[in-house]
Order: structure tokens, then sequence, then C-alpha cells
């Protein structure tokens, strides 16, 4: 188990910075994911972690030891890459154990821990099949096997499911994650699929560009989002403009001509152009004329029904749209809302986050 720092570190390729000044400290035996779009420079960091790639500028540490002119060989990772670049011509065992034989680990013990990285893997009893013989997944989990086998301090994992048909890659995931906790190895994950960053992390780095976005805990990402990146980026958001204001009851921000309340300790001055981040399902809302209390008047556009819940299309005035999920029950049915409503649109103050625009 290693803690792994990264400082101001960036790398160009051409005239393209794929990763720029980033930052990070990953602590030990933790499960940290680079999560981004494609092209954001996640794989690039994970190179440059493992030895593959050597920084422009800025110092990479394992276990608080400077490794930028360490080779990946004497990194003490464990890498696992999206195609799972098993040997061909060698059996599974052999596959698994040739890392402890690049290490000089004697015949009889690297294949008693091949053994065991296979059981760890539910792989026991393949040990003699050939790679072409195994579906993607059973592949995958040889690949996961070799790269345990050597016992790594830091654990490199570059899309690894990705390959995989989405009931495998749920099942999957869960499997990891368990295996990394009964491990305690430090891990980076990268992938780009969110969900899958959420379910799995203690904490996450989105990036974006080359550059990180925001860190934190799932949570935190998803809760209080640094910027409209990233507030999009996780799960959905409603983006309105405004501005940071102020009225006879306080700090307020003006959209459309409406005041509304804020949460307070927010770092804006008075006459900033802001934009508030309102996830659909904290949206709250009321037919006008049964509405108390402030909100922005809205239309609903569009009702659709997902089974337990339901997701409606609004329209405000002046003709911003805006995304709401609610419990099917409490809308739809006698009495309900129904498209071309007229309603009064809210949400907790402390439930919304407020980005620069
Ligand atoms: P991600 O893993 O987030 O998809 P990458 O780290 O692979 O992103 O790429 C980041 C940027 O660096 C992209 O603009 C990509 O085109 C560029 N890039 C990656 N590898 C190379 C390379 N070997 N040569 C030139 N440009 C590269």
């Amino acid at each position: 188990m290693a803690t792994v720092e990264v400082s101001n570190v960036s790398k160009k390729y051409a005239s393209t910075w794929a990763v720029s000044q980033a930052n990070l400290v990953i602590p030990e035996g933790s499960f940290f994911s680079l999560l981004g779009p494609s092209g954001s420079g996640k794989t690039t960091l994970l190179r440059l972690i493992a030895g593959f790639l050597r920084p422009d500028s800025g110092v990479i540490k394992i276990g608080g030891a400077v490794v930028n002119d360490v080779p990946p060989h004497r990194r003490d990772i464990g890498m696992v890459f999206q195609q799972y670049a098993l040997f061909p011509h060698r059996t599974v065992l052999d596959n698994v154990a040739f890392g402890l034989e690049m290490r000089g680990c004697g015949k009889a013990e690297r294949f008693e821990r091949a053994r065991q990285a296979l059981e760890m893997v539910q792989m026991a009893g393949r040990e003699n099949a050939y790679p072409k013989e195994l579906s993607g997944g059973q592949q995958q989990r040889v690949a996961i096997a070799r790269s345990v086998a050597v016992r790594p301090a830091v654990w490199l994992l570059d899309e690894p499911l990705s390959a995989l048909d989405r009931k495998l890659r749920v099942e999957m995931q869960s499997e990891l994650r368990s295996l990394q906790r009964q491990l305690g190895v430090t891990t980076i994950y990268v992938t780009h699929d969110q969900e899958e960053a959420l379910s799995m992390s203690d904490a996450i780095a989105i990036f974006r560009d080359g550059c990180i976005a925001q860190q934190g805990t799932a949570r935190d990402l998803y809760e209080q989002p640094a910027n409209a990146f990233v507030a999009d980026f996780l799960g959905s958001a409603n983006l309105l403009e405004g501005i940071f204001t102020k009225s006879t009851a306080g700090m307020c921000v003006e959209i459309e001509g409406v005041h509304l309340p804020v949460a307070s300790n927010q770092p804006f001055a008075i006459g900033d152009k802001i934009r508030l981040a309102v996830r659909p399902e904290r949206l709250e809302f009321a037919e006008l004329s049964s509405a108390k209390g402030w909100g922005l008047p809205a239309v609903v556009e569009s009702i659709t029904y997902l089974g337990s819940d339901s997701r409606f299309v609004l329209r405000t005035r002046r003709g911003t749209r805006l995304v709401a999920r609610a419990a099917s029950r409490s809308h739809l049915g006698s009495g309900g809302l129904t498209e071309g409503s007229e309603i009064n649109v809210s949400w907790k103050p402390e439930e919304t986050a407020i980005v620069a625009q």
C-alpha cells in the first residue's frame, strides 16, 4: 500500500497539453477514479503514474518517493488495460505467473501465487486454458489476476470493463471493488462512465481538456459541483442564469426578474453573473393557483411516465427549459398535473449549487 502524489504534472503531445498542471493526493488504500469525457487526459495521467510516459514538468511520488526517473517495472504497480493484453500462446497460469517471473520469483512460488490470484477472480480450474478459449469477461479476470499476483502497492486500471456487456460490467464492478477492499491496495481507476465512478469510488477527479475540473467524494461532486461542467457531466443538472444580488430578505439570486433565496456563505459579490445548478429530482413544483411562497412561474410542457417516477419538461416564462423528476403517484392520476398546467417551480436553497458563469 502506498500514497500516490501528483504535483503540478503536465504532459504535452505536439501542440496539445494532454495533462496540464495536475495535482492529486490519493490516500493509501483508497479507490480513486479519474473520470471525464474521451480525450480529457485520464489515460495520459495514468500512464504517467505507471511510468510508461515521462512528465514534461511536475513530480510524481509513490509511497513518498519521487518516481519520475523510475521505470515501470520498478514502481511496484499492477496494471489492467481495456484490452486484456494476454499472451495468446501462454496458458492462463503462465500469463498470471509472468509478472512474478519478471521479478525473479522462483517457479514453485510463482505458480502458487498465480493460483491464489486466479482463485480470487473465480478462475480456479482454468489454469491450463489458452486465452482464445475464454470469453472476454474471463480473459479480463485473468488480466486482473495477473495484475494482483505481484501484490502491487498501487493498482492502476484503465477502463477495464468497457469491452464487456452491461450486465457483466455491473457484476464485475462490485467484484473489483470487493477485491480492492480485500487487498487494501491503493487504486486508480480510469473511466468515462459516471455511474461506474459514482458507485465504486472513495474519491473522484473530474477531467476536462487536460485539467482537473474538480475532485472530491462522489457526494461532494454531485451535491456541490464547483462549475457548470461538473454539474452537467456528473448526472444531469438544470442550469439557471442569474445575477447575485440583495433583497430585503438578504442575499439572493435574481433569475428572470424574480428574487430567489440562496444558501448562506456564497463567495459572490452583488452584481456577479452566476448560474444556479439544480438536479432534476430536487425541483419542487405545484400548480400556480395553489402555490405558496417564492418560485419561478412555468408551464408543464411534457410528462413522460417512467414507472416509479416521471420526467417533466417545464418551460419558464422567459423560455428556459427545465427537467424535473418526481415520484409518479404524486403528480399523475385524477387531479394531477397535465401538459399545459401552469406551475410554480421552487427548490431548497441548500440543495442547489451556485457556480460562476
Ligand atoms: P482520455 O484517456 O481522457 O480519453 P487521453 O489521455 O488518451 O484522454 O488523451 C488526452 C489528449 O492527448 C487527447 O487530445 C489525445 O488526442 C492526446 N493524445 C493522447 N495520446 C497521444 C499520443 N500518443 N500522441 C499524440 N496525442 C495524444
